[in-house]
């Protein structure tokens, strides 16, 4: 069956759910979208497309920046990177700080929100302006020049994010902040209101579906091991401490934000997001992670 017609049946079946889930509120600016979006898209590495609903539509990608950000930071800093911050699933919310005290102000990966804070403090040690470098590398993977920050949502978290600069002020007591958490802070609250539609993200993250190739141009964007790594992480921390009933479900290295987006990778092959504002307990679209369950069992492209 082709993907387009897939996509339509997953739209049929999942209308009635359409709205389910809580938008997430602790960020004031995300409160008033309508839950009731949903959009899917997917891309192919070697040109096929498919797309449903409001796909066209931007929103506050959150934490599936962690993913670019990562991939920079692999980039630039190679194995330095592994000694600030580990490869373990957390089991905890993605904005706990528990095992922070615990374990030495080393975050246990950098899909969570502590370990992004550090991935981020290490961008900030490499480049001038890190908001801009973080951007640019966005806008390069999707071929895209508009691609913007909302400065709306980075001005709401900033002025809400007082856990995220807890946490940022609790590493840097480790030493395991180097920058200024302020301004550390400022770049990671920018990053996560990048505003970007699921076209846009499903084409921006086909390199990692291809070897760390972006399929348009041909460009070796990170090394084969890199991108194999990276699917890796998002396969075992990408959900947070719903990564294991996600792997049951859908079992696709996967990356989710708060702001209602999921981007999955079938390595070799695709790269798909779907967004529906609606978060579960965990903190993930529901309805999304409920359409990546159908994709998967529709298609038989789940890695396992
Ligand atoms: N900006 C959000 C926060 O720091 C990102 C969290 C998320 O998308 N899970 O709380």
């Amino acid at each position: 069956m082709k993907l387009q017609q897939i996509l339509n049946e997953i739209y049929q079946e999942l209308n009635p759910d359409f709205g389910q889930g809580k938008v997430a509120n602790y960020i004031p600016a995300l409160a008033n979208i309508n839950p009731n979006k949903f959009g899917m898209a997917v891309h192919s590495i070697s040109g096929e497309k498919a797309f449903v609903g409001d796909v066209n539509e931007n929103f506050s990608i959150q934490s599936i920046s962690k993913v670019f950000t990562l991939a920079l930071a692999m980039m630039e800093c190679h194995e330095k990177v592994w000694e600030r911050v580990g490869r373990e699933p957390s089991g905890n919310r993605f904005n706990s700080l528990v095992q922070l005290e615990n374990e030495n102000g080393i975050p246990r990966n950098p899909l969570i929100n502590a370990g992004a804070h550090v991935v981020t403090d290490l961008l900030s040690s490499k480049y001038e302006n890190p908001k801009y470098e973080i951007l640019q590398f966005i806008r390069k993977l999707a071929e895209k020049e508009e691609i913007f920050f909302d400065n709306d949502v980075a001005k709401s978290e900033r002025e809400t994010g007082n856990r995220n600069l807890a946490m940022g002020y609790f590493m840097k007591s480790f030493g395991n902040i180097h920058n200024q958490v302020r301004v550390v802070l400022d770049t990671y609250f920018h990053q996560c209101a990048i505003a970007m539609s699921c076209t846009d993200l499903a084409k921006a993250f086909l390199f990692l579906a291809n070897d760390g190739i972006i399929p348009y141009s041909g460009e070796q964007i990170i090394e084969k091991l890199d991108s194999d790594r990276i699917n890796a992480l998002m396969l075992t921390c990408g959900m947070y401490d719903s990564v294991g009933d996600f792997a049951y479900r859908v079992g696709l290295p996967s990356k989710s934000g708060v702001g209602g987006g999921i981007v999955s990778i079938v390595p070799g092959e695709l790269a798909i997001c779907v967004w529906s504002p609606g978060l579960s307990e965990n903190g993930n679209s529901y309805v999304g992670t409920k359409a990546l369950e159908l994709f998967v069992r529709k298609t038989g492209k789940g890695i396992f």
